[in-house]
């Protein structure tokens, strides 16, 4: 097996791994930063539409809490809050602004900014209806300048190697328990790398890809949650899931289609042209996403419809065109003219609210391990998430978890002996892989989607623990490739996110259980 050492690795490529690279290469230590993707454009970050939370011309760090702490349910931990109002609008401009050079667009020579849904004030800076692409070139260019970073695309983590798990030496089962690195594959030869680090720092994305319908792109199927949990690390939360109400149905995947469209008077129909928000809440499309998503959902069941409609058809053609670019353009080359004809919708896992645990500096409770970004749980969003603040965790704790990986201590000079990897013969059946994911996705969206219940919840478990039980046996038993990783983490991510619901003895922001 091959071994490789590096001072800091950071498994994700997205703006929470770039952020934390970029910080921790500050002294000249040696970092590694891994993607499973084969491009380096990867991740959620790239199609962040919106925009990140800055501050409104009238706004304060006192307001941008009590939005914060509004939207997440009363379940937010305070201090987190307080973390990301004080360091993060500094952060954005010292360091995504001064120092990347990231682009916003500009009225009159200062930034635009734009309110969302429960902002109390027009704070969110954007650039077009591409913000996370902006935001990732960005990131991407200052990494590539720097000599001791390493980026490796096409590999992809299997394990977090752990002393209680990996190592050799019997009694270091009696050692704090401690993160030394990952296992990881090449996938370009199938190779597995027992890559070993000083400090790990997890930035793996999430979980979107365990339900049938999501706004997430293919990679993000829960690989930081299940390596943790395996590795023994605290998570929590994991209920907390948001959805978005209207991701565009079609064959060829998801998008997300912009709340905007509802805001500037897109109308929600069903398939007999009727719009029937009104009969859920008075507020219509525009009442809070979480309530808009489950109208949706049960209009669907009732009329037994793969999906409903979003009709912006009414409004001037070249308005629309002008307003809504990205989502025009990517409408029509689906063959569907947002001008002329409804666009078929449907709700969509988005964003997960919980996690890794961490500490205000990104630590977990296992040494020498971090996380940040979505794969983590800091706490900001409590049971649910303030629009646009999401890329502005990335920014807080990559920041402050790049920071500590270089100047704590924590005892990070013990490597033990490994033993090798044992490569499985068996060859791997797509058609199984295919249907597995399959299973994972209907009894999530079915079963620990939009409205749960105890009963739905212990349906889902006894499934998905069957499921999790034959994946595991292929995957053991299998040479191993990309594909198989993947799977076994979902299988494992989706039933940390049941348990972590049928704990849970209320109904509560996103997770919503009914009878309760
Ligand atoms: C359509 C859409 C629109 C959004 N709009 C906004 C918005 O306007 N504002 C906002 O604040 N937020 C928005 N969000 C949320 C936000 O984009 C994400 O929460 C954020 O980008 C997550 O960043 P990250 O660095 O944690 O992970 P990501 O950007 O998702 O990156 C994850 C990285 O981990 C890698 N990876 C995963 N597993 C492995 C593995 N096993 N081995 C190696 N590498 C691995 C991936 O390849 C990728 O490089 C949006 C999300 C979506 C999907």
């Amino acid at each position: 097996m091959k071994q490789e050492k590096t001072d800091i690795l950071i498994i994700g490529l997205g703006l929470a791994g770039m952020t934390a690279a970029i910080t921790a290469a500050g002294t000249g230590k040696k970092v590694t930063i891994i993607t499973k993707t084969k491009n380096l454009s990867s991740g959620s970050t790239p199609w962040a539409q919106g925009g990140i939370v800055y501050k409104g011309l009238n706004d304060s760090t006192e307001k941008l809490k009590n939005d914060i702490l509004k939207a997440g349910a009363d379940h937010c931990w305070e201090e987190a809050v307080d973390h990301l109002c004080k360091h993060g609008p500094r952060l954005v401009k010292k360091f995504l602004i001064d120092t990347l050079g990231a682009e916003f667009d500009k009225k009159e020579g200062s930034l635009s900014r734009v309110s969302e849904g429960a902002h109390s004030e027009p704070r969110v800076i954007y650039k077009e209806d591409q913000t996370g692409q902006s935001i990732h070139q960005a990131a991407l260019a200052r990494l590539q300048q720097l000599d001791n970073v390493k980026i490796l695309v096409d590999h992809t983590a299997i394990d977090l190697l752990t002393f209680s798990h990996h190592s050799t030496a019997s009694t270091d089962i009696y050692k704090k328990p401690a993160c030394f690195g990952a296992m990881v594959l090449d996938n370009k030869n199938d190779q597995v790398v027992a890559m070993h680090a000083s400090k790990t720092i997890l930035a793996s994305g999430g979980i979107g890809q365990l339900f049938l319908h999501t706004t997430n792109p293919k990679e993000a199927t829960g690989d930081g949650v299940a390596m943790a949990w395996r590795a023994g690390a605290r998570c929590f939360n994991l209920h907390y899931i948001q959805f978005h109400p209207t991701a565009l149905y079609h064959p060829s995947g998801r998008f997300l289609i912009s709340e905007a469209l509802r805001g500037e008077g897109a109308k929600l129909i069903n398939s007999q042209g009727l719009e029937f928000m009104k009969n859920y809440d008075s507020r219509g499309a525009l009442a809070p996403r979480d309530i808009v998503s489950r109208s949706i959902h049960t209009e669907m069941l009732k009329d037994e419809t793969d999906c409903m409609f979003l009709d912006i058809s009414h409004k001037e053609a070249e308005w629309v065109f002008k307003r809504f670019p990205t989502i025009y353009k990517h409408c029509l080359s689906k063959g569907i003219d947002i001008t002329k004809e409804p666009v078929p919708i449907v709700p969509a896992a988005h964003y997960s609210c919980g996690g890794v645990g961490v500490n205000l500096v990104g630590k977990t409770s296992l040494k020498r391990l971090y996380a940040v970004g979505e794969v983590a749980c800091s706490g900001v969003h409590g049971a649910n998430r303030l629009a646009s603040t999401s890329l502005l965790e990335c920014l807080v704790w990559g920041y402050f978890a790049g920071k500590d990986a270089l100047e704590s201590k924590d005892d990070d000079n013990y490597f033990p002996p490994l033993a090798s990897w044992k490569q499985g013969k068996g060859l791997i059946d797509k058609a199984q892989i295919a249907q597995e994911w399959y299973t994972i996705k209907s009894t999530m969206w079915n079963f620990a989607g939009l409205i749960r219940s105890q009963s739905k919840l212990h349906a889902a478990m006894n499934i998905l623990r069957n499921l999790q039980s034959e994946v595991e046996q292929v995957y053991q038993s299998s040479k191993l490739d990309k594909n198989i990783i993947s799977l076994r983490n979902g299988a494992q991510t989706a039933l940390a996110i049941i348990a972590s619901g049928i704990e849970s003895r209320e109904s509560r922001g996103t997770h919503y259980v009914e009878g309760r």
